[in-house]
This record gives C-alpha cells, structure tokens and sequence, in this order.
C-alpha cells in the first residue's frame, strides 16, 4: 500500500500543482490495511480540508494506477489524537499548513491546475497553436477572433485552451471566461430548455468575456444545440469578446456542422497542431520525468519514445505505467523494466500490407501498380521504401511476405529498404514527420 502511495505521489503533484502537494498531500502517511487504503493526516481540519478538496483525486489517481478501485479513508493520525488528550491543544497539535493560494476558476466551466504555458513543450509540431494561443492570452478578441485549434486525439488542445484560461485570470483579475467542453454546453442548453430557463441560460453565456468551447466537433448533427451556439458565437463576436475553439479536425471536415457555423470557425485564425516528432517527444519525456522527480536514463528514454505510440497522452500514459512499476517494485527504472512494464507491442495493430499501399500511393499520387513497379525513379522510390517501411512496422509483415506483395521482389531489396528509412527517419525531421502522420492516420483506419 505504501508503494502504491509512493507511486501515486507525483502524480498528485500534478494533478494539485506544488503548493498544494507540500501543503496537504507531503504530510500525509499512507497506512494500508485490508484493500483500504487509510491515509493518515494530523488534525481534524486538515482532515475535513483533504477530505473535502483531494479525496476524490487521491481515490481516481490510486484505482488508476493499482488497476482496481479502491477505497481511501481519511483519518486523524492516533499520534496526534492521544497528544490532543494529554495536554493542551494549542501546545501539542501540528499547527495547521498555510492555505493554499486559491487558483482563480472560471465562471463557467473547470481548469486543470497543471495545464498551463508553463508546462507545455513547443516544438515545430505545435508552434503555431501554441503562438495563437499566447497572442490571444495577451490580447484577448483583438487580432485573432475566433481561434481554432485542430489537431488529433492527445496532441494538447485541451492542455492549450487551459493555459490560456489561466492566463487570462491571471493577467485579467475581472475577466469571466467560460472554458468547458461542447458536450457540457449542450447538457446546460437541455437543462435550460428543460427547466424552462432559457433567458438565463443565454444571459449566462452571453455575458462572458471569453468563450472557450473544447471539442465542437461534437456539434455535429446537434442541430438545436448549433442553433443556439450560433447565437452566442455572433453575440459575443459583435462585442469583440474572444473565441477559441477546439476540434480533432478542421472545420469543413467536421460532417454535420452548418454552413453558417462553418463559415465562422473559418473567419479567423486556424491552427492545427500534428504529432510530435522524435526530438519533441524526448523533450516531452524529459520535462515530465523532471515534473515528477522521476530519473530516466538514455536507454529508458529511448524505450518509451519507441514503444508508445504516436500521441502525447499515450507518451505521459507510458510514463506513468514504468514509474509506478518502479514504485511497486521498488527498484530503479532500467530499460528491462521499462520494456516489461509496456510490453513488447504496446500498440498492436491490425492495418494490412494492402492498405498500406493504397494509403501511401494516394498520398503521393501515385497507383499501386507504380508502387511495386520495378520503376527507379526517386518519386516512386521514396514512396516504396516509405511503404515498405510501414509494411514491416505497422502491418509486421515478414520480409518474404512483404517482397512477394510488392512485385515479387527479393526479400534483401525490402531488408535494405527498411534500414534506409529507419536511418532516415532518425536523421531527418521531415522523414519522421510524415512517417509520424501515416502512422497516426493508419493506426485510426485499423480500429
Ligand atoms: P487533446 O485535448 O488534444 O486530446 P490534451 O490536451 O488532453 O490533448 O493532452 C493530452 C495529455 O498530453 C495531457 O496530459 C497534456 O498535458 C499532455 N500534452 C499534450 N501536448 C503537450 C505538450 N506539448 N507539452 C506537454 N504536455 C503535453
Ligand atoms: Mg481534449
């Protein structure tokens, strides 16, 4: 139980930020007793202070990381319960840790406390949604009205919309923001219209300074909800208020979304945000295992990049497994351990050769006949090496397999072909890049 506790430990720093963690979570002594976790702290107040403002992120970062749900009580520690007996309270009682900062909240909607610029890597990948977002955290509705940020699954939109949030509260001691999830502006939208509230529904909405809507791709088909969204959006753009948007994808690609809505996620600034190359995932790697205190060497490092897949979040989700792992087993971090905790393949995969093909001809233009013609040209060679490449990484083709299905090649010419690219992609940004893209486009198609 200890262990589990140790484990948990920088996460929960994460999750609550610094000056909470020293103040109400370092304190804390773990005691583990029949699947319960019990957790014991040094006064009352500080009971019902973790009780009512960690409990449940103590309980979710446990059952997560132990893999079962479990139970966390807070109790006074007997310590300081028999000293409060024998002599004088104020002689003998801890005196309490000082209060916490409160961290501003938004007037609609909630903030992830360690979302913020500061703990956000920018690399070419991100750039240009990261500068959108610092240019509308310091000038909120004047250049770039309405921001949109697009970008796949775990790529840091929500990290991005947050950071701004808390920026602008922090800069702006006046400012309303609302920052919540187009699925939440829908549920608020039903609740009104249910509770026949619909005046103040809007006046609510209408009344912020900045708008921030995570994931309208959500939108689509939500033909009322858009309605009523439209509205907002041509309020609030009317008064200059600022706008900023998320979806996994652009707006004329989100099916479902009105023409009139459409037009005006398109009318301001769109930034896309693509995976992360190698060179920004060890900077990410490395940031987080310092966040967290956790030590990790070249050879460990160089594992997670490798064996986890294409997103940030999965990166952070590789992380966290290895260091828990570490934690329970109360050894340092070695590659072993790593490459056990992960699994051999953490991401199989299920995309054939066929697809491969196709996908990649498309891409560059090219028909599968071109692809595994016997043609040398340098546009229908890269292609194939890049094909072949894919072939043997995601589809786990054998070599023979994989030179009989391009044109019944030698399977030495598929080896040689393969070791070119991985050469290349480990030189060359742009080689990754584009690989990084495929992967995550295939990866999708296989599910
Ligand atoms: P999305 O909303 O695009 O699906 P999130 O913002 O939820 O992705 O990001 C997933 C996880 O990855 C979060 O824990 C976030 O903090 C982290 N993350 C994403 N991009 C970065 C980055 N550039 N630097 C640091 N952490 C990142
Ligand atoms: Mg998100």
């Amino acid at each position: 139980m200890e262990s589990l506790w140790s484990a948990a430990l920088p996460l929960l720093r994460q999750h609550v930020g610094d000056r909470n963690f020293t103040a109400w979570i370092e304190p804390i002594r773990c005691l583990g007793a029949d699947g319960e976790v019990r957790l014991e702290v040094p006064s009352r107040f500080f009971q019902s202070w973790v009780t009512r403002h960690f409990l449940s992120t103590i309980r979710d970062t446990m059952s997560e990381l132990s893999g079962t749900p479990c139970a966390v009580r807070v109790v006074i520690s007997t310590d300081a319960a028999a000293e409060r007996r024998v002599g004088p309270p104020e002689l003998s009682a801890p005196s309490p840790p000082p209060l916490p900062r409160p961290l501003r909240a938004p007037k609609i909607g909630r903030l992830v406390a360690h979302y913020t610029f500061d703990t956000f890597v920018v690399g070419a990948a991100n750039e240009v949604a990261f500068q959108a977002a610092q240019a509308v955290s310091a000038a909120p509705g004047k250049r770039f009205n309405p921001v949109f940020l697009h970008g796949g699954v775990g790529l840091g939109k929500t990290h991005l919309i947050n950071a701004i949030a808390h920026e602008l509260l922090q800069r702006r001691a006046r400012m309303q923001i609302a920052c919540l999830s187009a699925e939440s502006f829908m549920n608020a939208l039903i609740t009104s219209l249910r509770q026949d509230q619909m005046n103040a529904f809007r006046d609510r909405f209408r009344q912020v300074d900045t708008l921030i809507l995570d994931d309208v791709q959500f939108l689509a088909g939500k033909e009322r909800t858009q309605e009523e969204f439209f509205h907002t959006f041509n309020a609030l753009h009317g008064k200059e208020k600022q706008i900023v948007l998320t979806s996994d994808k652009p707006p004329g690609a989100i099916n479902g979304l009105e023409q009139r809505l459409r037009s005006r996620f398109e009318g301001g600034l769109i930034a896309d945000i693509h995976p992360p190359t190698r060179e920004m995932r060890l900077a990410i790697l490395r940031s987080k295992a310092v966040a967290c205190g956790i030590e990790l060497s070249p050879e460990v490092t160089e594992v997670l990049v490798q064996r986890s897949g294409t997103s940030v979040r999965e990166l952070e989700g590789a992380l966290n497994r290895v260091s828990a792992m570490a934690a329970v087993r109360g050894t340092a971090i070695t590659p072993e351990l790593a490459l056990a905790a992960l699994g051999p393949y953490t991401r199989r995969s299920t995309v054939s050769v066929e697809t491969i093909q196709q996908f990649v001809g498309k891409r560059f233009g090219l028909s599968v006949a071109d692809l595994v013609s016997h043609r040398r040209e340098r546009e229908v060679s890269y292609p194939r090496q890049l094909a072949m490449y894919l072939s043997r990484t995601l589809a786990e083709a054998s070599f023979p397999t994989i030179a009989e299905k391009f044109g019944g090649r030698d399977h030495s010419t598929v080896m040689y072909a393969v070791k070119v690219i991985e050469t290349r992609r480990a030189a060359e940004p742009p080689v990754d890049q584009i690989l990084l893209n495929f992967e995550g486009e295939l990866r999708g198609r296989s599910n």
